[in-house]
């Protein structure tokens, strides 16, 4: 087989593999195996970029960076849908559809998916384009991001498919996968997203496709939009595009009258618990194409659609008491408690009060009969008060003053919306919070310590932060509770061990506020060593890209603490990494910064990605495609003939891999 078509081969075999993944949800190969394929591609890509493919499974990784998101002008508009919200205004709808077409009507029952609606532009086969709503005329051109979905096919399936055709879908974010975002979230000291809906949106203009690559989006499709369609009714589309490789869900189903519509309807508002992903109500479309066009739209929205929003889940109980929560960075959450409730098939105990603000903007009070809602969110939350049934001698509430774990005073910051304690060394939740964000997997992932065990060893007093945990002795820990010796000994060992784990990791594991990993790396990168950055200013912190204002404030608060001091100090001596491994450092320098290249072709004296982390290690950004920003095209042997072509009209400096090697 000749290397084309081993890639060829592989590319097929990965595009399958995901179709049955994610797609049909029934893998026929495990996560090893498919890594296995996906480096073998990523490997024989990298060696024959002549084979170049936009649309290799190996683009879904993510790795382009859109600084500025481009206009493009919808070939067909993306109308709303107007709502209803009653049986009687479906039955309105059906008389006004019923008066305008003759014969007989027959409706497509769909869920209607919350998330951000979608323009997929396919051309000869191909993903060619995803361009967001934007106001209906014309939207983003996100298509970096929008690959990274693995259930959006790159190639299509089957040969009945036009040359050319859009298709519409909802971006969405299932539960599961946003559940899981927010507890590393949570576990890296940020705020929780609120919804699945505004984070699915959020996603597609992030700038790093990377970084979308890793959020479990999905994309379910409901609309083909196309003047050649090869199917006369919108139910046999829906049919075609699933045919095509694309994850239409399975709940669509035909009706015959507003009465069988209504019965899909009641019987989703009760169902739609059930599903993995949120639904806020059923979007019903006349069948036939035919009849759709002679519907025709409105100014906003088409006369053959119309959604039915299903009310909000609501419940109605007594709020019995505020309590408040301290998390490991000390800052409060006030949590509401609520006489037991009946809510979305579940039984809610406790609501969310967010903050402060929250609290007095709906003028919360304990003993009020309060409205209790539940949407993407984990906690339910409160959304209103019922003032009539209050009792005019309620009290005003009063926010906490002093921590409820420690007494002390509590602060907030200048525009910041949260309280915190501000007992960072004393406060029992912080302590043991700390320490388990410094053990956790993405920390320092200290083996034979679990987050209960950092609870008795803090409760036994035996350490009172993490640099204690390299005290700690076998005899010390054998006498608490359920340790035995064996496990005793792996506990030791691997505190041990965790003196191997990089300077950017430590970083993290320190538990600055506003310092998850992406940030304490670029810190370990621009600092090299903990001492540098204990002493650096605020200014010279914003002056890193992207660091704002808010961490550098953090960063500089944390090392003006003695005690903070003190225990990096004695991390150190403990022979836990504060600096830069010397060698990675030997190899680094500041020489490119500011400069962004491109790589293209073969190299004879280094590998491509060698070459890639030169420029990376040396402060130079690399990009995957030519631009304004583009500062060098480096090429190699058998460059792409339109990258030469880009270069060359936009000027961009071309230099040859020896002449890399000279700037450095
Ligand atoms: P609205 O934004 O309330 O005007 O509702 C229109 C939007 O509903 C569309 O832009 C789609 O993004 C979204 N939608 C979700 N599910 C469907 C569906 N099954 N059919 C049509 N539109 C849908
Ligand atoms: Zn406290």
């Amino acid at each position: 087989m000749t290397t084309e078509e081993k890639i060829k081969q592989l590319r097929e075999e990965l595009n399958h593999h995901n179709y049955l993944y994610y797609v049909l949800d029934k893998p026929e190969i495990n996560d090893y195996d498919f890594d296995i394929k996906l480096k073998e591609l990523q490997k024989l890509e990298g060696e024959n970029p002549e084979f170049d493919d936009p649309n290799s499974p190996t683009q879904r990784v993510g790795g382009e960076v859109t600084k500025i998101f481009e206009t493009v002008v919808h070939k067909y508009r993306m109308y709303s849908l107007s709502n209803s919200y009653s049986k009687e205004e479906l039955e309105d709808w059906e008389k006004r559809v019923k008066k305008l077409v003759d014969g007989n009507v027959q409706y497509v029952c769909e869920l209607k998916y919350d998330g951000a609606s979608i323009n997929l532009t396919y051309e000869n086969g191909e993903l060619k384009r995803a361009v967001t709503r934007g106001d209906g005329f014309q939207g983003d051109n996100v298509t970096n991001n929008v690959k990274t979905i693995r259930s959006i096919p790159l190639r299509l399936k089957g040969n009945d498919f036009p040359k050319t055709f859009d298709i519409r879908g909802e971006i969405i974010l299932p539960y599961e996968g946003f559940a899981k975002m927010n507890a590393e979230r949570v576990e890296n000291g940020e705020e929780p997203y609120a919804n699945p809906r505004n984070t699915a949106s959020g996603s597609l203009k992030l700038q790093d496709s990377a970084e979308v690559a890793r959020r479990p989006l999905d994309c379910l499709l409901y609309n083909i939009v196309t003047d050649n369609l090869p199917a006369k009714s919108h139910f046999k589309s829906l049919q075609k595009a699933r045919d095509w490789g694309f994850k239409v869900p399975e709940e669509p189903e035909l009706k015959n009258s507003i009465k069988e519509v209504l019965e899909y309807v009641n019987y989703w508002d009760i169902h739609r618990h059930d599903l993995p992903y949120e639904t806020d109500g059923v979007v019903v479309k006349v069948n036939d194409l035919h009849q759709q066009e002679e519907l025709g739209y409105t100014a906003k929205s088409p006369r053959w659609a119309i959604a039915y929003k299903f009310k909000a889940e609501q419940a109605i109980t007594e709020l019995k008491k505020i309590t408040y929560q301290v998390g490991r960075t000390g800052a409060i959450t006030p949590v509401a408690n609520l006489k037991p409730v009946q809510l979305a098939g579940t039984v809610v105990k406790r609501a969310s009060l967010h903050n402060a603000d929250q609290i007095e903007k709906l003028d919360i009070r304990e003993g009020d009969t309060v409205f209790v809602e539940k949407g993407g969110e984990i906690i339910p939350k409160i959304v209103g008060v019922d003032f009539k049934k209050r009792d005019p001698k309620t009290p005003e509430t009063e926010y906490a003053k002093e921590c409820p774990e420690c007494g002390t005073e509590l602060v907030r910051n200048e525009g910041e919306a949260q309280h915190y304690c501000p007992n960072y060394n004393g406060c029992p939740p912080q302590i043991i919070g700390r320490i388990q964000h410094y053990i956790s997997r993405k920390a320092m992932d200290i083996e034979g310590l679990g987050a209960e065990t950092v609870t008795l060893l803090v409760n036994a007093d035996l350490i009172e932060n993490y640099a204690d945990l390299y005290t700690l002795k076998k005899e010390d820990i054998l006498p608490l509770e359920r340790m035995a010796d064996k496990s005793a000994e792996n506990l030791i060992n691997g505190i041990k061990k965790s003196k191997e784990i990089p300077f950017e990791r430590v970083l993290f594991a320190l538990g600055i506020r506003y310092v998850g990993e992406t940030v304490a790396k670029k810190l370990a990168k621009h600092y090299k060593k903990i001492d540098a950055l204990m002493d650096a200013t605020e200014e010279d912190l914003v002056a890193i890209d992207e660091i704002g204002e808010r961490i550098a404030q953090s960063v500089v608060d944390f090392f003006a603490s003695e005690e903070n001091r003190e225990i990096a100090q004695r991390l150190k001596s403990y022979g836990v990494q504060l600096e830069i491994d010397a060698e990675k450092l030997a190899n680094q320098t500041d020489k490119l910064s500011g400069n962004t290249f491109v790589i293209s072709g073969v190299f004879e004296r280094v590998s491509r990605n060698e070459l890639k982390k030169m420029i990376e290690d040396n402060g130079g950004k690399v990009s995957g495609s030519i631009s304004g920003k583009t500062d060098y095209l480096v090429a190699g042997e058998n460059m792409g003939p339109s990258k030469l072509a880009k270069a060359e009209k936009l000027g961009t400096k071309i230099i040859s891999e020896e002449e890399f090697l000279k700037l450095l």
